[in-house]
């Protein structure tokens, strides 16, 4: 593959992420090969070449005759990445704190205020962008990423991003969706100080709460991705315009 080619792959990877990430490729939409490729602008080929990349991470679905669908959503769905998230970070974070040099501790820190500087609030009520849900992943990144393992980074990044999308979901519904800046001052003194067992207790209710919160604020039309998931259908809050890969 020419790097040119290379290039408008890995863009419309991005793009389409960040639509099924930000809901504006709906949870069980069919996704007509054409109209996406007028939508992106850009030919068939590159565009099957990412959807086929994209459904190796469970957001897009192959469907019989060689289509795709967005992945739907369900509360089981939401307990297994929770359940899983909370494995493969268990192990990655003790091998992190094993291993952690300084500079991964300086990173850890640049990453905690890197996110501090994107968290709003609306009426009380943190607002969760793209932006900040790649800051907010960078910096539950750094704190795992001494663990020494591409291969745990690369399961950890996958079931990261499928957490996002039922986050950006409840928020577009005005649901409930947690508020975490202390937890994440609290994840940064454990882990930077080394305190293994506290470090993991407090990840994992972290993971948990966010976790609970959505389950217990998901409705059935929620689940059923129906009316009024259906009615945020080009909905554009002014908030998800960043490419998310
Ligand atoms: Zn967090």
């Amino acid at each position: 593959m020419s790097g040119s080619s290379l290039t408008i792959g890995l863009r419309i990877f991005g793009a389409l992420k960040s639509d099924v990430l930000s809901v504006r490729l709906l949870p069980n939409e069919r996704l007509n090969i054409e109209a996406l490729s007028d939508r992106y602008k850009v030919s068939l080929s590159p565009l099957r070449e990412a959807l086929v990349k994209l459904s190796a991470t469970g957001l897009v679905v192959a469907t019989d005759r060689k289509g795709y669908r967005v992945a739907g959503l369900s509360r089981a769905d939401l307990r297994d990445i929770g359940h899983t998230r909370r494995h493969l970070e268990r192990a990655a974070l003790t091998d992190a704190m094993k291993h952690g040099d300084d500079e991964w501790e300086a990173n850890i820190a640049g990453a905690l205020h890197v996110l501090s500087k994107a968290t709003q609030f609306e009426a009380g009520r943190p607002v969760y962008s793209l932006d900040w849900e790649k800051r907010h992943k960078a910096f539950h990144r750094s704190l795992v990423i001494a663990c020494g393992s591409p291969r745990l980074m690369t399961m950890w990044e996958n079931i990261f991003d499928q957490g996002i999308r039922y986050r950006q979901i409840a928020q577009a519904l005005g649901l409930d969706h947690g508020d975490s800046a202390a937890e994440h001052a609290e994840l940064f003194d454990l882990v930077t100080a080394r305190k293994v067992k506290p470090a993991i207790e407090c990840m994992e209710a972290h993971v948990g709460v966010a976790v609970r919160i959505l389950i217990d604020t998901m409705d059935e039309e929620m689940v059923k991705c129906a009316g009024r998931v259906a009615a945020l259908s080009g909905a554009d809050t002014g908030r998800n315009t960043e490419a998310f890969a």
